[in-house]
C-alpha cells in the first residue's frame, strides 16, 4: 500500500484554508472535469507538465542547449516553447537560472508523501488540524488516494477530501471509509452543468447521496463565476441540497479570481474563460444574507 505511487503536483504545508485547523493539502494531478473558469489548469492532466513563464526568461539559451527533443527554439532573439516535441522529461528545468522553467507534477510514492505530511504533526495536535487531500481530482488516482488516506488515518491524522465527487459509487465507498470530512465541490445546475464542466450532474448529486447514507461530515463549496452560475436558479439549488442533507454541515461561496487564466499562459493552453477581475466578496454579502434567511445550515465565504 505504502509503495502505491501518486502523481502530485504541490504539497503544500500550514494550510489553513482547506479545513479545520492547520493541515498539510496534497494536490493530486489529473481531473475528470475541465471547468472554463479552472484556478489550476496545470492540474488537468495526469502527467507532468512544463511551464514557461516568459516574464522570468533572460534568453540565455541555457534550455535550448540542454534539450534534445527540440522543446526550446529561438526566433529573432524570441523564445518559443515547442509543446510538441516536449517529453516532461524536466531536463530543462533545473539548468534554467531564473525559474522560467518548472515542471507541474511528479511521481511520489505515498510512503514519501506520508513522511512528508508528518512531519508536521505537532501543528495538527496543537490546532485540530490534519491532512486535505485535493487537486486536480483526488479520487482519479482511487488506489493512490485511498492508500495515503488509509496510512493518515492509521497514523492517527484527521483527513479530508476536497472533491468534485466524480467517481463511480465503488471508488467513493473505498476510499470514503478513510475520510473524515468531504470538502465537496458543487458548481453549477443540472442544465448548464456539462457545458461549462465537461461532465453531468447527475453522478455528482449521487456522490452527495451516498456520503450523506455513510453519515460523512460534508462541507458544500461553491465557486461563484460571474455570468456562469452566479444565477438566481444555482442559488436556490445550493439552498435545497444542504437543506435535504444532514451531512451537510455548511456551505462555503468562493468567489471567482482570475489566477488560471497566467497558469494556462504558461502551459501553453488557451483559457475558456477569460474574466481578469477578482468578484469582491463584499458583491456577495446581500445573496449569502438572503441564502442563510432559509437555509439550515451556515452559509458563508470561503
Ligand atoms: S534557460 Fe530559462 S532563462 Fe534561459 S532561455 Fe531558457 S527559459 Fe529563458
Ligand atoms: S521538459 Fe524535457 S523535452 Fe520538454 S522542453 Fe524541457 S528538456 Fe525538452
Amino acid at each position: 500500500m505504502l509503495n502505491t505511487t501518486a502523481t502530485v503536483f504541490n504539497i503544500q504545508r500550514f494550510s489553513v484554508d482547506d479545513g479545520p485547523g492547520i493541515r498539510t493539502t496534497v494536490f493530486f494531478k489529473g481531473c475528470p472535469l475541465s471547468c472554463i473558469w479552472c484556478h489550476n489548469p496545470e492540474s488537468h492532466k495526469r502527467i507532468p507538465e512544463l511551464m514557461y513563464n516568459a516574464q522570468r526568461c533572460i534568453g540565455c539559451g541555457a534550455c535550448s542547449a540542454a534539450c534534445t527533443h527540440g522543446g526550446h527554439v529561438f526566433a529573432d532573439g524570441i523564445h518559443k516553447v515547442v509543446r510538441d516535441g516536449c517529453i516532461s522529461c524536466g531536463a530543462c528545468t533545473g539548468i534554467c537560472p531564473t525559474k522560467a522553467l518548472e515542471m507541474a507534477g511528479r511521481e511520489a510514492r505515498v510512503e514519501d508523501i506520508l513522511r512528508e505530511v508528518l512531519a508536521d504533526k505537532v501543528f495538527y495536535e496543537q490546532s485540530g488540524g490534519g491532512m486535505t487531500v485535493s487537486g486536480g481530482e483526488p479520487l482519479y488516482q482511487p488506489a493512490a488516494a485511498e492508500a495515503l488516506c488509509h496510512a493518515a488515518k492509521d497514523a492517527g491524522l484527521h483527513v479530508a477530501m476536497e472533491t468534485c465527487g466524480f467517481a463511480s459509487e465503488t471508488v467513493l465507498r473505498r476510499v470514503a471509509a478513510w475520510v473524515d470530512l468531504f470538502l465537496f465541490d458543487y458548481k453549477a445546475p443540472a442544465d448548464v452543468h456539462q457545458k461549462l464542466t465537461g461532465v453531468p450532474l447527475a453522478p455528482i448529486l449521487a456522490s452527495i447521496a451516498l456520503l450523506d447514507s455513510m453519515q460523512k461530515d460534508i462541507i458544500l463549496r461553491c465557486p461563484i463565476i460571474p455570468g456562469c452560475n452566479d444565477t438566481d436558479a444555482h442559488f436556490d439549488d445550493i439552498v435545497r441540497l444542504a437543506n435535504a442533507y444532514p451531512s451537510i454541515r455548511e456551505v462555503h461561496l468562493e468567489p471567482y479570481h482570475p489566477l488560471g487564466i497566467s497558469k494556462c499562459e504558461q502551459l501553453g493552453c488557451e483559457a475558456l474563460y477569460e474574466n481578469r477581475s477578482f468578484l469582491d466578496a463584499k458583491d456577495l454579502s446581500g445573496r449569502i444574507a438572503e441564502m442563510n434567511a432559509r437555509c439550515t445550515k451556515r452559509v458563508r465565504i470561503s
